[in-house]
């Protein structure tokens, strides 16, 4: 009986954390987006069932690739990514753990040092590896460690785990001369040696073609060429002979072990760096990877403003060590992702576009500035837009009739515009597809050339391989196809269709700033009778009270004015003092705070701008040791209250900042980051920061820093084009998410 009771008493128990590992598991399906759902569509293409980039979006190729994977892996087959296929997909993470595994030492690409070495050296020594150890794990190492796993029938994931390092360095892999070819390859033989035969070729410069598993003809006379180089019987078949040859170590490996990649030690503190004359170009560890580019998806950010502002630049280089510089690095970043942004059709202004030096108050005068400009414009299309009589009449009080008939006239705009932004909504997922489709047609047209090789060669086996992979992609095509209407699938359907739904954005964007101007006027007419606060002090008891006309004007004067203001510091790139626009006031406790002028630009642009415009600060961190642990990216936030995650804040200094938009933009930009990014250290939350350029705007805003300069591994990273790319591409990830949040 007892033991009945604890066996219920255990199965309710089991049953009630089951329930709570599955209401905390993330879920992902068809329709997710964001960064987790770049981590899985990474993983996929890691482990070889996604062909595309990762977007972020879970569309139906993923949905694919998923279904493949839990058919491989024998899972429920449902497109689904739940907690089994997550653990399955993940098995050395068991978790999204902030803190990167140390326990058990799993390499991968990005991984950093003295094992790397090790490693390297090992691959070496095997044959798989042709360069030189540099302790840092770029993309030839991975795919050494690639054709080594498919050489010895593991998971090929090009990460090296426990059981890639047991094969690595088990006894039978002692032998310097063995190899990974076990069996006599000749022309019609198939499989993963002969993947590995075709890629040793390629290393050797004898084979031009990918790698495809099939022993053609090709293969064959580059098989013959090196035995011809080599003194070995010219037949064109690859025995133990020829393997050995091919696999041997092309040099007797170095006897002295390199030591670290990286240049002598460290600079001393660079408080005042000297004048720069010659820029050092950045190191490119391996320089034999071809840069692969992020695209931002047409559509994607249409209507929306991103001002970047690169950190530092001219006299002050920011951080520097060993000749990086953070200020030519961030502007190299930010460069990248101006361009994806403008891709995805946004509008992006940069603080800085050379290398000069701009004081912090600069940089908020522009962001301010840009939104009193906007905000003047928006006025003076007012004026331009009313109904002549109106102005005329300038009538102070409406009628309740003609309230009566402003209200209906406004509730139709604003139900055009709702409609044309769903519309807006719908054609940029139209557009998404149709890109995919895109992308898909390209890889069947590689099979198809492979079909027509395999044709040529009579190579019956590929044949029908190459045919059933057209088959597969075909069907792909045609359910994206039908998903949008299209009647078909061609290059010239896609294309067209995607150039009539982007002329259709732009119209439908031309259109929708119409109404918000006409909404925005419709509005005014409305709250004339309650219109009391004006900054300009009105002469008291006009004769002829003010029209809708002239109460804008006076609204235009002083928003100019301010301009004026900021325009000072745009003009003195040096100012640092804080004067006129900025200036400090104190409150009746004689706290620190922003003052009136610049307050009210805050109001107006939180009451108005915040939710197309963001204002982000690009850097890379350092702490001022000469070398630090600290790694990976960081991302700081201003928000209401104390500011400070140490030290003390000023809380008082404005109190209407928007903490939860800016909270969520920097976790946004986190996220994506890290997914995007392989530094060896990873925080998963932004950090309460009162820096200058965050708190003088009130436009929604985060200072990103990627990676730390006095990392030495950090650094090997970020000084790769590669990975700025991979940094820009996660930034413009996080605020397409960011976004995508706020519909
Ligand atoms: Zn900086």
């Amino acid at each position: 009986m007892r033991r009945r009771i604890l066996a219920f008493i255990l199965a309710i128990t089991a049953i009630f954390l089951i329930h709570i590992q599955t209401a905390n598991a993330i879920v992902i399906r068809e329709g997710s987006r964001g960064a987790e759902v770049t981590r899985l569509q990474q993983r996929l293409i890691e482990l070889g069932f996604l062909n595309t980039r990762a977007t972020g979006v879970f569309g139906p190729l993923t949905k694919d690739a998923v279904l493949r994977f839990q058919r491989a892996n024998g899972l429920t087959a449902d497109g689904v990514v739940g907690r089994a296929t997550t653990s399955a997909m993940f098995p050395t993470t068991t978790s999204r753990s902030p803190v990167p595994q140390t326990t058990t030492t799993v390499l991968r690409e990005g991984s950093r040092g003295a094992e790397v070495t090790r490693l390297q050296q090992r691959l070496i020594e095997l044959g798989f590896l042709n360069t030189r150890a540099t302790g840092v794990f770029g993309p030839l190492t991975k795919d050494a460690v690639l054709r080594f796993q498919r050489a010895n029938g593991l998971t090929s994931d090009g990460v090296v785990g426990h059981s890639t390092v047991t094969a690595l360095f088990t006894p039978a892999q002692n032998n310097p001369v063995s190899n990974p070819i076990t069996s006599v390859l000749r022309r019609g033989s198939r499989g993963a040696q002969v993947t590995t035969l075709q890629n040793r070729l390629i290393e050797l410069g004898l084979l031009n073609v990918s790698a495809n598993g099939n022993f053609g003809p090709l293969t064959q006379s580059a098989v013959e060429q090196f035995q011809r180089t080599n003194s070995l019987t010219v037949n064109g078949t690859v025995d133990s002979e020829t393997a050995r040859k091919l696999f041997a170590p092309p040099e007797p490996p170095p006897s002295i072990p390199s030591e670290s990649p990286e240049p002598p030690p460290p600079v001393a503190q660079d408080p005042n760096p000297p004048i720069h004359t010659e820029p050092t170009p950045p190191v490119q560890p391996e320089p034999n990877s071809p840069l692969v580019r992020f695209n931002g998806v047409a559509g994607a950010l249409t209507g929306r403003t991103v001002i970047i502002d690169p950190g530092h630049g001219g006299r002050d280089p920011g951080a520097v060590r060993n000749g990086v510089r953070e200020s030519e690095l961030v502007l190299d970043i930010s460069f990248r992702l101006k361009r994806m942004l403008e891709e995805a059709g946004a509008v992006v202004l940069m603080t800085r576009e050379t290398d000069v030096f701009r004081s912090l108050l600069f940089r908020s005068a522009f962001a301010n500035r840009h939104v009193l400009q906007l905000e003047t414009e928006r006025l003076r299309s007012l004026i331009a837009g009313m109904p002549s009589q109106q102005a005329q009449t300038g009538a102070t009080t409406q009628s309740p009739v003609q309230n009566e008939q402003v209200m209906q006239t406004l509730i139709g705009l604003q139900v055009e515009r709702a409609q044309l932004q769903q519309r807006q909504s719908d054609i940029s997922s139209q557009i998404a597809i149709i890109q995919e489709i895109l992308v898909l047609l390209t890889i069947l047209d590689e099979d198809r050339a492979q079909l027509k090789k395999a044709n040529e060669a009579s190579d019956s086996a590929a044949i029908a391989l190459e045919k059933s992979e057209i088959f597969q992609r075909e069907l792909q095509l045609n359910d994206l196809a039908a998903r949008i209407g299209l009647p078909g699938s061609t290059h010239d359907i896609a294309n067209s269709n995607l150039l009539l739904r982007q002329q259709e954005t732009e119209q439908i964007t031309v259109r929708l700033s119409e109404l918000n101007q006409q909404i925005a006027a419709a509005q005014r007419l409305l709250e004339q009778p309650a219109q009391t606060e004006n900054p300009i002090p009105v002469p008291p008891q006009p004769e002829v009270p003010p029209t809708g006309n002239s109460s804008i004007s006076e609204a235009i004067n002083m928003w100019n004015s301010k301009i004026a203001m900021f325009d000072h510091y745009i003009n003195n790139p040096l100012l640092e003092s804080r004067e006129g626009i900025f200036a400090l006031a104190r409150d009746s406790s004689n706290n620190v705070q922003a003052n009136e002028m610049l307050s009210k630009v805050f109001d107006l642009t939180r009451e108005r701008y915040q939710d197309n415009i963001v204002f982000i600060s690009v850097h890379i961190n350092s702490t001022t040791q000469n070398a630090t642990e600290s790694s990976g990216i960081r991302m700081f936030y201003r928000h209401n209250g104390p500011t400070f995650a140490w030290g003390v804040g000023n809380p008082h200094y404005y109190l209407n900042y928007n903490s939860t938009a800016r909270r969520s933009l920097s976790q946004n930009l986190l996220n994506s980051l890290n997914a995007f990014t392989t530094f060896q250290g990873e925080v998963t939350s932004p950090t309460r920061m009162d820096f200058s350029v965050l708190r003088e705007t009130n436009l929604v805003s985060s200072l990103i820093e990627v990676g730390f300069i006095n990392n030495a591994g950090d650094r090997a990273l970020i000084v790769q084009e590669q990975i700025r790319e991979d940094s820009a591409a996660g930034i413009y990830t996080g605020l397409v998410n960011y976004f995508n949040s706020l519909r």
